[in-house]
């Protein structure tokens, strides 16, 4: 019996490399169900994957956001049951508040938050029914504390986290563990992919001075935080996507990075809620600052 794993968002990034990850494993003991939303875009999947490991891939089209999509992938699963599912798909947005329609942040909330709830409904009764299972989340530190100009991104996990650590509370009767992965900066093309307010964008340029100057600022700092502190891939599903998946009894929270850290332990100790933010400020803002008084 293989242990049968379904995996949301797989074209690219973690979803790519986990599914890459299980179905190439040497013990052949991983059924994967990679899904996607678009399958024009399953061949580097498929590349990865070509060494003689194909019995242990099957690629589905899944589009979080449309339930009738979710529920006909479900359908498509031949052992009729599943005993890991990991909701990773996910998409970032980046500027200030007021430059985001109302569809971009709906658009963030569809995929991240009810995307994620869609594909849980459609596998939850399944494992409760047979008291086993796993559910593994692609969340983000970013879903336990605020980082400034990622305010809607943040909010849609911070709404994940809400929802799995109270599921947490009730599947512990069904034997069924959900596991939030807190990632930092990981090296895939997430930052590509996001939606950013860009530089030309006309309501970033209607916006006060003071606001367009932070932004540019906040920018540069996430352009060396991903230089200075991001992850590959390999290393996070190598040591905590997998160990999440294997450990007989999953933690509900497992981080990718210690590098945050302080500024976790900070937000949960002092719980006026100033602290933090005085912190982060100084994080982001001041550390540009001191370089370019360098400069
Ligand atoms: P990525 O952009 O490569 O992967 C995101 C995947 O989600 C893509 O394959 C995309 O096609 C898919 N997706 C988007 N909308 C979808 C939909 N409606 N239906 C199905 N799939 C959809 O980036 P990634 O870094 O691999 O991100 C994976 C997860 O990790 C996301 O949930 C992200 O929020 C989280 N995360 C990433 C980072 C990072 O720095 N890379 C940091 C923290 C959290």
């Amino acid at each position: 019996w293989k242990t049968v794993v379904v995996i949301t968002g797989c074209s690219s990034g973690i979803g790519l490399g986990l599914a890459v990850r299980l179905a190439s494993d040497a013990s052949q003991g991983f059924k994967v169900y990679a899904t996607m939303r678009n399958l024009g875009k399953k061949e580097r999947l498929l590349e990865s994957v070509r060494d003689g490991h194909m019995d242990t891939l099957e690629i589905l089209q899944m589009d979080v956001t449309d339930e009738q999509s979710v529920v006909s992938a479900a359908q498509k699963i031949k052992e009729q049951k599943v005993d890991v599912l990991v909701c990773n798909a996910g998409v970032g947005l980046m500027g200030p508040l007021e430059c985001h329609s109302y569809q971009n942040m709906k658009t963030i909330f569809d995929v991240n938050f009810f995307g994620t709830i869609s594909t849980i409904q459609a596998f939850l009764p399944g494992m409760k029914h047979r008291k086993s299972g796993k559910i593994i989340i692609s969340s983000s530190v970013g879903g336990l504390q605020g980082v400034p100009f990622n305010a809607v991104y943040c909010a849609s996990k911070f709404a994940v986290e809400g929802l799995c650590e109270s599921l947490a509370i009730v599947l512990q009767h069904f034997n069924v563990h959900i596991s939030l992965i807190e990632c930092g900066p990981v090296n895939t093309n997430f930052l590509q992919n996001l939606q950013r307010t860009d530089p030309d964008d006309r309501r970033l340029q209607e916006m006060d001075l003071e606001t367009r100057a932070l932004y540019q600022q906040y920018l540069q700092h996430c352009q060396t935080i991903f230089r200075d502190a991001a992850q590959d891939t390999e290393d996070i599903l190598q040591q905590v996507f997998m160990e999440a998946i294997k450990a007989p009894s999953p933690a509900l929270r497992y981080f990718t990075t210690q590098f945050f850290m302080p500024l976790t332990k900070l937000k949960l100790e002092s719980t006026n809620g100033s602290d933090y933010v005085k912190a982060m400020h100084t994080f982001v803002f001041s550390s540009n600052q001191k370089r370019d008084d360098k400069a």
